[in-house]
């Protein structure tokens, strides 16, 4: 079974006992998996679903605490066709994603990376060199934002600056080997669990 969801208009419709009058049905043969979201005082049921129009794997809210919906039902009930078609359309998505992270965490600004200063005026102007010393910029910083600053090794002389001041000079090439390995982990986990790290790592903030 799909998700049924309930399509009673009144509330004598509602309440037969005989269970949904008029059940309506989705995603036949395209439910993955299903979890629930706790928020503050209530929960939401989502199924993990295969959007044929889309051709994506998408969720959808079919059940929660704050409202009636005691009629929906979720069966997780994808197809094998439904599965691989599901499998072919994330691989491609979570290496566009991971390829992304990867680039963003060779531009990190790092102890032991070799940075270059982006000022263009001033005693930092276009210095070079490898970041010895990375820690919290106690001026700047305040109780909602942590700034940072280096220090750079520049001639034998430690040099301090902004962090967004400096980039890292030839941020190292994305590892193939390493990235198709991390998609294939991403792909093997059940859906929901997969789903929900797609979503979530769309937004993460980088690691200082
Ligand atoms: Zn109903
Ligand atoms: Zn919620």
């Amino acid at each position: 079974m799909p998700l049924i969801i309930c399509g009673c208009t009144s509330s004598e419709e509602r309440n037969t006992h005989r269970g949904c009058v008029k059940p309506r049905h989705e995603y036949v043969g395209a439910v993955l998996g299903e979890y629930e979201h706790n928020g503050g005082h209530d929960s939401d049921f989502y199924a993990v679903v295969w959007d044929e129009p889309t051709q994506s794997v998408t969720t959808k809210c079919w059940g929660t605490t704050s409202s009636w919906t005691y009629h929906n039902h979720c069966r997780v009930d994808a197809t094998p066709e439904v599965i691989a078609k599901a499998n072919a359309s994330m691989r491609p998505r979570w290496t566009e994603r991971l390829r992304a992270r990867m680039e963003a965490d060779a531009r990190l600004v790092r102890v032991g990376r070799v940075v270059r200063s982006t000022t263009t005026r001033g005693k930092n102007a276009g210095l070079v060199g490898e970041v010895a010393w990375k820690g919290r910029d106690k001026i700047r910083s305040t109780r909602y934002h942590t700034y940072y600053r280096v220090g750079i090794d520049v001639d034998g002389t430690r040099r301090f600056m902004p962090v967004e001041n400096v980039e890292v000079v030839e941020p190292a090439p994305v590892n193939e080997a390493e990235l198709a390995q991390s998609v294939e982990s991403a792909v093997r986990r059940d859906w929901p669990s997969q789903y929900r790290s797609f979503v979530y790592t769309a937004g993460a903030p980088l690691p200082q």
